[in-house]
């Protein structure tokens, strides 16, 4: 989260306005739409991967364009070609959290994107040990976001460092296997009568997957679903999965499931979640490097005994 507020607060002061894509991670629309309200920058949230609602909603203030792809935990996918376009023909610049993608999936500079971040706790890193953030871009862009964080102080320490290098290593490895398995848990589950609907941009039925396809050389390790069943059912069946660990957080060699209703958006009452999406009985698989075909087996048998 260093890395993102700090790149915003380089690249704005109090009367710009940015725009962001309502289904970016929260934790980056709460600084945006509460933190730098406070300081006179004003914000407009446009619709997941509405490239029509971003042109429009552009104004002469408009410093920054902030987007994700793949998102959380719908993963939309906008046409970031199309975003770096517009942007670029109104001068203004364009901030990509690329941490679900990861640089072997996406390279947002070849689009035309100004400046990228990363939460280099997930995949760079890859081990689930160590917090870290990464900003990538033209010099001059980075070299304000260095200067920030000097005053900020939002430093790595060197261990830290040291484990995102040694991650990095093997991060090609690691994402081409997790592209693998998750393509493979999605299309497995797709088709499962305990499983209502699957979001995964390499499933022709994602909203966004031709886009996906056509930016994107693989599709990440995250697949969402809804199992058919209330909050306790699907609970159950998360706890009967063995292979998986429930916790949040994605990215790292062991996989990793969560329910977001009892967990990213425990504090939320289900009116509340209803509103922006999430269901009781949504489920985040973040699939690690573990044996495909032993992953399966897993989710199968926990839909079956649960079922
Ligand atoms: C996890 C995450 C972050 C925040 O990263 P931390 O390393 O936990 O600070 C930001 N953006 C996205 C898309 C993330 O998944």
């Amino acid at each position: 989260m260093a890395a993102v507020t700090s790149t915003i607060l380089a690249l704005v002061k109090s009367g710009a306005h940015v725009i962001l894509f309502a289904d970016c991670y929260r934790r980056t629309r709460q600084f945006v739409t509460t933190f730098l309200d406070r300081f006179g920058v004003s914000n407009t949230l446009i619709p997941p991967a509405d490239v029509e609602a971003l042109a429009a909603a552009i104004r002469p203030e408009t410093r920054l364009v902030i987007a994700e792809a793949p998102t959380n935990p719908y993963q939309t996918v906008p046409d970031l070609e199309q975003v770096a376009e517009i942007c670029r023909e109104k001068k203004v610049k364009t901030l990509i959290d690329s941490t679900f993608a990861t640089p072997v999936n996406f390279k947002p500079a070849s689009y035309g994107i100004d400046i990228v971040v990363h939460s280099a706790t997930k995949y760079l890193a890859g081990h689930n040990d160590v917090l870290g953030g990464v900003v990538a871009g033209k010099a001059g862009l980075v070299s304000l976001v260095r200067d920030l964080r000097s005053v900020f102080g939002a430093c790595l320490d060197p261990h830290a460092a040291y484990l995102i290098h040694r991650g990095i290593k093997t991060l090609a490895l690691r994402v081409e296997q997790q592209n693998a398995s998750a393509q493979a848990l999605a299309e497995r589950l797709e088709h499962h009568p305990r499983v209502r609907q699957v979001w995964y941009p390499g499933l022709p039925s994602h909203p966004n997957h031709d886009t996906a396809k056509r930016l994107m050389s693989g599709f990440g390790g995250v697949v969402t679903f809804e199992v058919d069943g209330d909050l306790q059912d699907t609970s159950r069946f998360v706890d009967a999965c063995q292979i998986p660990r429930i916790a949040p957080s994605l990215g790292g060699v062991e996989s990793l499931i969560e329910q977001p209703a009892l967990m990213s958006y425990f504090e939320l009452s289900t009116e509340e979640r209803e509103a922006i999406g999430i269901k009781n009985n949504l489920v985040r698989y973040a699939v690690g490097i573990e044996d495909t075909g032993e992953l399966i087996a897993d989710l199968l048998r926990a839909l079956e005994s649960t079922g």
